[in-house]
Parts: structure tokens; sequence; C-alpha cells
């Protein structure tokens, strides 16, 4: 099957946003000499004032050439079909300031940038959720690792912003890492069990990271909601457990993966591969629907990763980390690794609207030098029991 030619051509990833945005209808009363603290070499169109919008409200940024808050006129849209600029701020000031300025319920999108329409679904469903979507973008350097590519990462801002206006953001912070870490980290947060295994096995200081900054985002923002995509499954489920443990007062709302037209999950880091690696990288979500459908088939955890792995050997060239079937919910690990107890406070175990339990089959490799991770969720029939009470159920 590896040796398939293609059927498409291979190209940017299909659901990369074009380098330029679309420009909708709209008055642009752009006031062209703002350039919020000189970080972007594009500045933005600020004041661009969509149609059909409500009474303005001023907001402040700081000119380029000087440290004081200058204060402009920016609107509040009511039309959930209109786009506009987001607010684009970089200090923690400038986004307190925008902040006092949106009314209203507010869902929050915490990304690392290079947005691609995975990012924008999480923007998309936001948008149904509160009246105001907020959009951070930054690499946070606590959770890279000393060798990891937080220096290569790809950083976008002005096609970020392109791409954010087309489906309706209202505010971007794309702080600098000294407006989100003003002093050193000396506290740390310890997510607890369910961050040493998988990726956290692989990754040990990356959960760390990612509850450091989301806890303080979250706190910085104070969002009724926010959106974190299942593409990191593992992330989602460990940020529920900081969140929850730590009273920490916002919702949590997942959003399902989005793919390209071959299977490939979309992510920032596909822009590593090369023609022939985006090609084997296809075998990870074949690889995942080949254990889904064994799932669905009734196999049992083991089986279902003894399949998904059968997919991923014969592709060849993809060095595995790991195949896991895990609690969908708990991410208790069912087969493929050792288990780890993931202790107090992790949940019951997580059940399907029809019974059946819900697990999660994980997958990480790498294709060529390029880390991924992916996954699928697979219903999981009930182990038939062997008690001499339910022997009969079972036959
Ligand atoms: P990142 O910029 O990679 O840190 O991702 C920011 C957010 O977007 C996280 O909540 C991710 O889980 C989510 N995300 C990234 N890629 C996808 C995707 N393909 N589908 C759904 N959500 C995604």
């Amino acid at each position: 099957e590896h040796n398939k030619t293609p059927s498409k051509a291979q190209g940017p990833d299909p659901g990369r946003i074009p380098e330029s945005g679309p420009t909708g209808s709209r008055i642009t009363a752009t006031i062209k000499s703002v350039q919020v603290s000189g970080r972007s070499s594009n500045p933005p169109p600020v004041g661009t004032i969509p149609r059909d919008c409500a009474p303005a409200s001023s907001i402040g940024v700081r000119r380029e050439d000087s440290d004081s808050i200058s204060h402009r006129r920016v609107t509040i849209c009511k039309n959930r079909n209109m786009t506009h600029r987001p607010i684009l701020t970089h200090t923690r000031a400038e986004l307190a300031d925008a902040l006092t300025r949106l009314p209203g319920t507010k869902a929050l999108v915490m990304t690392m940038g290079a947005l691609h329409n995975g990012h924008l679904q999480l923007v998309r469903e936001a948008r149904e959720l509160a009246d105001h979507v907020i959009v951070t973008i930054f690499v946070n350097p606590t959770q890279f690792a000393p060798g990891e590519d937080f220096d290569a990462y790809p950083r976008t801002l002005d096609a970020d912003m392109d791409a954010l206006e087309t489906v309706g953001a209202d505010l971007v912070w794309a702080p600098a890492p000294q407006d989100v870490y003003p002093t050193p980290a000396t506290v740390t947060i310890d997510p607890g069990p369910i961050a040493r295994v998988l990726e956290g096995k692989t990754r040990p200081t990356h959960f760390a990271g990612v509850a450091l900054v989301c806890t303080k985002v979250v706190n910085l923002v104070r969002p009724d909601v926010a959106l974190y995509g299942q593409k990191d499954a593992q992330q989602l489920a460990v940020l529920r457990t900081v969140f929850t443990q730590l009273d920490i007062p916002v919702r949590v709302h997942a959003v399902p993966i989005v793919r390209a037209e071959d299977g490939v999950a979309l992510s920032s880091r596909n822009q590593y591969l090369s023609d022939d690696e985006r090609i084997r990288a296809r075998a990870l979500s074949r690889a995942l629907r080949r254990g889904a459908e064994a799932a669905e088939a009734g196999a049992k955890p083991a089986q279902i990763v003894t399949e998904c792995r059968s997919v991923i050997d014969a592709e060849g060239g993809i060095d595995l980390d790991y195949i896991a079937l895990v609690d969908a919910g708990t991410f208790e690990i069912l087969a493929g690794t050792e288990s780890v107890p993931v202790g107090e406070g992790a949940g019951p175990v997580t059940l399907a609207a029809d019974g059946t339990r819900e697990g999660r089959l994980l997958i990480a490799a790498k294709v060529g030098t390029t880390r991924l991770i992916d996954n699928m969720e697979v219903p999981l029939h009930a182990e038939a029991c062997a008690c001499s009470e339910h022997a009969g159920e079972n036959a």
C-alpha cells in the first residue's frame, strides 16, 4: 500500500491558510501610523471598521516610538457573520486594556501560531460559545526542552492575523516571552501522573510548561470558556485535570481533529516534512483508522494496538515512539505500553452515549526528523465477564 502513487500532487498542507487572507467588503478607516510595540513588521489595518457594527469604543495601543498608550476607536461587531481585523496586542497592559473594552462573555483559543484550519476551527467554535473570541499566539519556551524545535518553530504573525480576520477573532495577544514571564518562573505546576506517561514520558518537562502557560494565560484573560483541540488529546486531559484540581474557573471545550484530505492531522509542524515524508506521514492516520475499525469489530485492546502497529510496520521508515490505547477521559493506559496508575482524581471510566467505554488510540512517531502525534476515538466493547452469574449473557 505504501508504494502507491499518491492521488494528489504534494503541495503545502491543504489546510494551510494562504499567505494573504481574503478581504471582505468593509469601510477602511485605517490609522496607518500605528505599529503596536514595533514588533510587527507589517502593522495590521487597525481601525478597520466592518459594516453593520455597533458603536465604537476606544482601545489603548502603544506606539512604536513611545511607551505611552494612545487611544484609537475600535468597533465591537454584533453581527456574527461579519469578520473584521482583530485587535493586535503584545504587552500585558495592552491586553488588559483591550479586555476591559470587550463586554460580555469571552472564549479563549491558545495557539503557538503558524495557524492552519485546525486552529481556525477552534475560533469558529469559540464564536458560537461566547460574545468575544480572544486568540493568543505564543511559542511558549517552558514547554520545549533543550534540543527541541523552539527556535525553528514557524513564526508567521502577519499571515496569522490575515487568517484570523477571516474567522472573526476579536482580540489577539501575541506576547514576547518577557510579557508572559516578566520574572523567571520559579513556581512550577506538576500535573501529576497523567503528565508522566506517553508524551510526558518522551517529553518529561513538556506538560509542566503547558500547565504553567495555560494557567497564566487563563488568569490573565479570565475567559468563560477555553477551547483546546483533540489533536493534543493528552494536553486536553492534563489541562482538564489542572484546571479542575486548582479550581480555575474556566469551562474547557474540546474540538475534534481537523485533517487534510489525505488524512494527515493538520499541524504547524507538517511544514517541516519533505514531499516523501508527507506521503509516509499518511500512515499514521491510516494506522489509527485500522485500529478503530478493529475496535468497531469488537477487538480487544491489545489486538486494536497490534492492528494499528501493523500499518506502521508495513509502511516502513517511520520511527515509532508509541502506540497506546487509553481511556478517553482518564488516560488510563489499556494497551500498548506499560500501564501506570492514573492516580486519584482521574475520575470514573469514560462511557459513550450508548454505554460502551470510550477509548482513544494514540500514536507518536518521527517521520524524518519531524515528530508527529495523532489520535482517534475508538469504541471499546465490554470485556465478556467470565463469572458464573453472567455466563449466560455472554454466550
Ligand atoms: P498549537 O498551536 O499546536 O499549540 O495548537 C493550538 C491549539 O490548536 C491546541 O488546542 C491544539 O490541540 C489545536 N489544534 C492544533 N491542530 C489541530 C487540528 N488539526 N485539529 C484540531 N485542533 C488542533
